[in-house]
């Protein structure tokens, strides 16, 4: 099973590889850059050469990056609109200068212009960030669409919305889609039966092609069904719960995909220190994880 969880890039980006380590993990999630900020100073070769050496080092499979917190690809803004395409165009060239194909990064919100015309802003954007140098010099890298929770005015929390832009982009070959369970359940899916879980699969397959995603971000919900809230809890303690998770982690379609944690660092109760409760849900998810034959990494 290929699973992790977001590290910290404190330090230099290569020491998200020292975490790893520690956590046994094969799989993780990095910031580029503050993730708070549009500024991005460029890799040094030094930089780039460390991580690369750590990664060859380490027992890590897959890494992504996600974008920066400010991205709204659908805004009418357009300082913000046009800084969106910028920040996208950066996390492609700094991905590909780092050997990472995957960028992952949330769409964005209409802030009052209307789902369509946000819907066309995201598309728009999408095919100006894809015909930029950076993304012809780095064909590999490949941008990864989040479902959202729908909170406010945030698109892409109904798969057809996500479809959407897939359909009507220049240069979709270069899209995929990664599932949020939070944002999902949150979104109003539930999967959290076998039924459930196969009905939303059908319509990820409708709206957008099962074949396009290509990541799951496992997190519980601190909020329930519907609620569009974008909270997320520790595995097993929200609302989607063990045997929701249970389903999600094995289901054929699913399983062999990467899982990475976003869940809280810390633990509210028990004051456990932060690395610790990555350990705790880590486990959670391996506990749920069915042993198969060959499966020599469960
Ligand atoms: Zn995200
Ligand atoms: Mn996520
Ligand atoms: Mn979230």
């Amino acid at each position: 099973m290929r699973l992790g969880c977001h590290l910290s890039i404190a330090g230099g980006l290569h020491r998200a590889f020292e975490q790893a380590r520690k956590l046994e993990i094969n799989a993780m999630q990095i910031f580029s850059h503050n993730a708070r900020s549009w500024k991005f100073s460029p890799l040094t070769d030094e930089e780039v050469e460390r991580f690369r050496q750590a990664w060859a080092e380490s027992p890590v499979e897959y890494v992504v990056i996600h974008t920066s917190y400010l991205i709204n690809l659908a805004s009418p803004k357009r300082n913000v609109y046009y800084g969106s395409i910028n920040a996208l165009r950066k996390e492609i060239e700094r991905a590909g200068q780092l050997g990472i194909s995957h960028v992952n990064t949330h769409v964005g919100a209409h802030l009052g212009r209307g789902v369509e015309e946000g819907l066309r802003r995201i598309v728009r954007a999408l095919d100006a960030a894809l015909e930029s140098p950076e993304a012809e010099r780095f064909p590999e890298v490949l941008i990864l669409l989040e479902n959202d929770a729908g909170t406010g005015t945030s698109l892409g929390a109904r798969f057809e919305e996500l479809g959407f832009i897939l359909d009507n982009g220049r240069h979709s070959e270069r899209l995929r889609i990664c599932f949020d369970t939070c944002h999902g359940f949150a979104a109003g899916y539930d999967f959290r039966t076998p039924e459930g879980l196969e009905g939303m699969l059908e319509e990820m397959d409708r709206a957008f092609g099962l074949e396009r995603l290509v990541l799951v971000h496992a997190n519980d919900s601190k909020h329930p069904l519907g609620s569009r809230k974008d909270r997320h809890e520790h595995i097993g303690r929200g609302h989607i719960g063990l045997e929701g998770f249970r389903w999600v982690v094995n289901h054929p379609k699913l399983r062999d995909l990467p899982f990475i944690l976003e869940t809280p660092k810390a633990d509210e109760e028990s004051e456990k220190l932060d690395s610790e409760m990555d350990r705790v849900n880590l486990a959670t998810i391996r506990r749920l994880r069915k042993r198969e034959a060959g499966d020599l990494n469960p």
